[in-house]
């Protein structure tokens, strides 16, 4: 039996829909499974395509490449979804590609009922400008490029019929809503806004179960998609290494990394933040898990309050810090690392003698090596000995495709500092 991309009843004829062709050389990184092209990489377009449609991605020599989506509005102008000349991006390939992002959040048992998990990532789930999360009964779709916002009805259905006829999950969503992010929507000419797309509106605040710990997400009105996926078995494995100890919870947005300390026996918690909304939503987790006697929230800015705390000759067992991102852009990236530096002194003086200290970094620009030259820096300027015990990414339901690693962004690693 021919193979259907072999068999000629079934391929899409793609030489007779609009084409975009790639100049000499450039074909590689796409047959290399990159979904996004660039005009740089682009030598003409054929059949006048518009905004959001179907192309086919041809090399100069008219091979077929892949199937993308068009868009003339952006940088990205075409986002390629299939590499299979019988899969272009309709219902098939798209319901396959869902199919495939909730099976493998069963398969790492991530998904359940009342978890909270990111059910599709984007590109690392080929579906490049949808990003999916769960919390509790509830899906939030924040879509940021122009194809998928125009599919955004037929993508909610399909992810709803995909889910409900998975027999690996008790997760059915009750509710599903739509985000469009914010900064994409301009470059994208995305139009509308954030709404329900299906089923029942959900409360204010959605209650969801994180590793033992119960948290509640804004479906509409939280940052990101409403809570932090991102850093979830992050949480659990720092939790682990905070018994009995007094712990630092720097940039604590919710509460996130704190409450798992408590929840696995730490003496004293302190969380600090600038944003009060966060902190009354962190207060609220303490009361829900019964957490709160051993748990203070302090408003401040995290700088400030660190060099306070440190010339008070305050110290903690453990020190979290996870700032937001310091820089969008390589000409940020400079006064972003003299930030990190900052904060990394401050952290290593607020670590008592044998004590952890987790430092995270969501800047893209920041890679490994960097993130590891400057705690080498800044150890051997404080005169400490200081040694990795674990570098981690984001939890695996936010994986990162081979193809397309800069999409990939956290780095969380743990220090133990030593005089
Ligand atoms: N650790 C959190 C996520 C942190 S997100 C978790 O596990 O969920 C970053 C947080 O840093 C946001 O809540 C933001 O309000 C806060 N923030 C940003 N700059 C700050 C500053 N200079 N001082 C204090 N908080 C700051």
């Amino acid at each position: 039996m021919p193979l259907p991309n072999q068999d000629p009843a079934l391929r899409p004829n793609w030489s007779e829909g609009p084409r975009v062709l790639l100049l000499p050389g450039k074909s590689k990184l796409f047959y290399n499974r990159h979904p996004w092209v660039f005009p740089g990489a682009i030598s003409g377009v054929q059949g006048s395509p518009s905004d959001g449609s179907v192309v086919a991605l041809l090399s100069h020599t008219s091979k077929f490449v892949g199937w993308g989506l068009f868009n003339s509005k952006s940088k990205v102008r075409v986002r390629v979804y299939s590499w299979n000349p019988a899969e272009p991006p309709a219902e098939a390939l798209f319901r396959k590609r869902i199919r495939e992002a909730v099976a493998l959040r069963c398969s790492l048992g991530m998904l359940g009922a009342d978890t909270g998990c990111r059910l599709i990532n984007s590109e690392a789930d080929f579906i490049s400008g949808l990003t999916v999360d769960q919390y509790g009964s509830w899906l939030v779709m924040q879509i940021s490029s122009l194809g998928m916002g125009q599919r955004e009805e037929e993508l909610a259905r399909w992810i709803r019929e995909e889910i409900d006829s998975c027999p690996d999950t008790d997760f059915r969503p009750k509710g599903i809503v739509v985000r469009h992010e914010k900064s994409m929507s301009r470059l994208e000419g995305l139009e509308g806004g954030d709404r329900l797309i299906w089923g029942e509106n959900p409360p204010d605040r959605v209650e969801y179960l994180e590793e033992g710990i119960r948290l509640l997400a804004q479906p509409l009105a939280g940052q990101k998609t409403g809570a932090y996926l991102d850093q979830r078995i992050n949480r659990k494995e720092v939790g682990k290494l905070c018994k009995n100890k007094s712990v630092l919870d720097a940039f604590c947005y919710a509460g996130g990394f704190g409450l798992q300390a408590a929840r696995q026996g730490a003496t004293r918690i302190v969380g600090i933040d600038q944003s009060e909304t966060a902190l009354a939503l962190a207060q609220n987790h303490a009361e829900m898990n019964g957490l709160a006697e051993r748990m203070e929230w302090v408003r401040a800015d995290v700088f400030e309050e660190l060099a306070r705390r440190e010339e008070a000759g305050e110290s903690f067992d453990v020190v979290i810090l996870d700032p937001p991102k310091f820089a969008q852009a390589k000409s940020a990236l400079e006064e972003a690392l003299r930030g990190y530096r900052r904060l990394y002194t401050l952290g290593m003086r607020l670590t008592s003698p044998g004590g952890i200290l987790v430092l995270c970094c969501c800047t893209g620009l920041i890679n490994w090596e960097m993130l590891e030259n400057l705690v080498e820096q800044v150890g051997a300027e404080e005169r400490l000995n200081v040694r990795i015990l674990h570098k981690k990414g984001p939890s695996p339901d936010h994986p990162v495709a081979a193809s397309c690693r800069e999409s990939s962004y956290l780095k969380c690693i743990v220090l133990q500092i030593a005089r």
